[in-house]
């Protein structure tokens, strides 16, 4: 009996991260049937997805209440018919990041680091991602445009930080990575190398030998920037990768974005950064909702949100506040709200 029950348990776990992206559920019925839902959510389901596919791994989904419609995890990933509304003030490109651009893949907004596009595709389809319309065919460097993206990094010494955010920099094969990463270390006026992925949450096996072996032998200072929304999202696969990746010298932060029905209370507020410290990642910014497109049923507004962390800070130590900000286009950092 117990032999049977390891066994089985070990095959669950040993799915490779590519195996599992590959076997993500992208289909709105299955999605719904899976989680014992009602199947009056599906034309709504149907009608998001055709804008912005479905996209959930099942290691996600295993965190995801069983026959809730209202679960915040759920609410992160199923299409609903109010992402086909127009509304006014929500539009295709909110951080106006298109005038920022002056390699395709590489956004400079701030002087002092740069962000680089190095993936298109992501683990997870978050529907109130604020680059849910963003044109990632027209911005994927091929190698030629890795060395231009490279090029414009080395001549500009004023660059200390190179960011690989997404999509899901992550979602790239450990060979690419290793490549990019040797390349930046390369570049002597580079100091940090910081990564922007949702991946080691959404599928903690992504945290392989492959992935911290080209981070831990990196000159640079690593930081790793998740994103997490809710307590739910950390499960003890998640604390693992972690601890994993301090172990390879990776200081860990976590972003989240304040949203309607998922986190906008001070009990869930409190109980993330209570979460995050426990898996070992400090709390760094709340982003204020940004008005992007078929999302607008997220928006919590300003005057909420600045409510919500002012009455958070008797709740928790200074040291696990996030901070609230916006990305307001032409300002040179984001910008706080409070
Ligand atoms: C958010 C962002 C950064 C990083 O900002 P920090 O305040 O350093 O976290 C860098 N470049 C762009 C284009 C960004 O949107
Ligand atoms: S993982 Fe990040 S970039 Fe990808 S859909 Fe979610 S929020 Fe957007």
């Amino acid at each position: 009996m117990i032999t049977r029950t390891s066994i089985s348990v070990q095959a669950v776990t040993t799915a490779t991260w590519p195996e599992q992206l590959r076997d993500a559920i992208r289909d709105p019925q299955l999605l719904l049937k899976t989680l014992g839902l009602d199947s009056s959510l599906l034309p709504g389901a149907t009608q998001g997805h055709a804008l912005f596919s479905i996209r959930v791994p099942h290691a996600y989904l295993a965190r995801i209440r069983h026959g809730d419609p209202d679960d915040p995890l759920l609410r992160q990933v199923l299409p609903i018919g109010a992402e086909t509304d127009a509304i006014e003030g929500f539009v295709t490109d909110p951080l106006a990041e298109a005038e920022h651009t002056p390699r395709p893949g590489l956004i400079h907004k701030y002087h002092n680091r740069v962000l680089l596009i190095g993936s298109g595709a992501c683990a997870i389809n978050c529907r109130y991602c604020f680059r849910r319309h963003f044109p990632y065919g027209d911005n994927l460097p091929s190698k030629a445009q890795w060395q231009d993206i490279l090029d414009y990094i080395r001549s500009d010494s004023n660059i200390i930080e190179a960011i690989l955010s997404g999509g899901d920099p992550l979602a790239s094969s450990d060979k690419r990575l290793a490549w990019l990463a040797d390349e930046l270390a390369s570049i002597t006026h580079l100091k940090r190398l910081r990564v922007h992925t949702r991946l080691p949450v959404v599928i903690p096996e992504r945290v392989d030998s492959h992935l911290l072996a080209w981070l831990s032998r990196s000159r640079l200072q690593k930081i790793m920037v998740l994103h997490i929304n809710h307590a739910n999202e950390i499960d003890e696969a998640v604390r693992t990768a972690c601890q994993r990746l301090k172990e390879a010298g990776v200081t860990l932060f976590n972003q989240s974005v304040i949203l309607r029905g998922v986190n906008d209370s001070v009990p869930a507020l409190a109980a993330l950064s209570e979460a995050l410290f426990e898996a070992g990642i400090l709390p760094y910014y709340l982003h204020a909702f940004d008005p992007v497109a078929g999302a607008a049923h997220f928006d919590v507004g300003d005057d909420e949100a600045i409510a919500l962390v002012d009455a958070l800070r008797a709740e928790l130590p200074g040291f696990l506040m996030p901070r609230l900000v916006r990305e307001i286009p032409g300002e040179n950092s984001k910008t706080p709200l409070f």
